[in-house]
């Protein structure tokens, strides 16, 4: 099995640093500035809208917060050595799809498999 190549290691890391990076600063500015969300500027009731805003916050930053917990293992794994391989099956993830998907910790094989099964949601 061939390694990474320590090129598109350079490139993963740089990307998900600079994700981080972006959403470290973006969870900062979270509150109060929602209003990009066409569910949120969709909602009539004045009332009911301030309720939404409140709960679609804290979504979003759940949501932040698990993507930031993501990045940073992924960081860790290239630090490591592990970044690109399956957890699932031990093979190697296709270039292309860590891509796509820096933050995998799944081959597409062993990710499609659980989503028949489990239903994961989670990347
Ligand atoms: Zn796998």
């Amino acid at each position: 099995m061939e390694a990474m190549q320590s090129k598109d290691l350079a490139f993963f890391k740089q990307l998900l640093t600079q994700q981080l990076n972006e959403l470290l600063c973006t969870a900062e500015k979270t509150v109060g500035t929602l209003v990009q969300s066409g569910e949120w500027a969709a909602d009539p009731l004045d009332q009911a809208a301030m309720e939404t805003t409140r709960t679609y916050t804290l979504r979003i930053r759940d949501r932040e917060s698990h993507l930031i917990k993501k990045i940073k293992s992924a960081l860790v794994k290239i630090e490591d050595g592990s970044f690109g391989i399956c957890e699932a099956c031990g093979e190697e993830i296709a270039l292309s799809r860590l891509k796509a998907r820096p933050v995998t910790s799944y081959c597409i094989r062993c990710k499609t498999q659980m989503e028949a099964f489990e239903k994961v949601t989670d990347v």
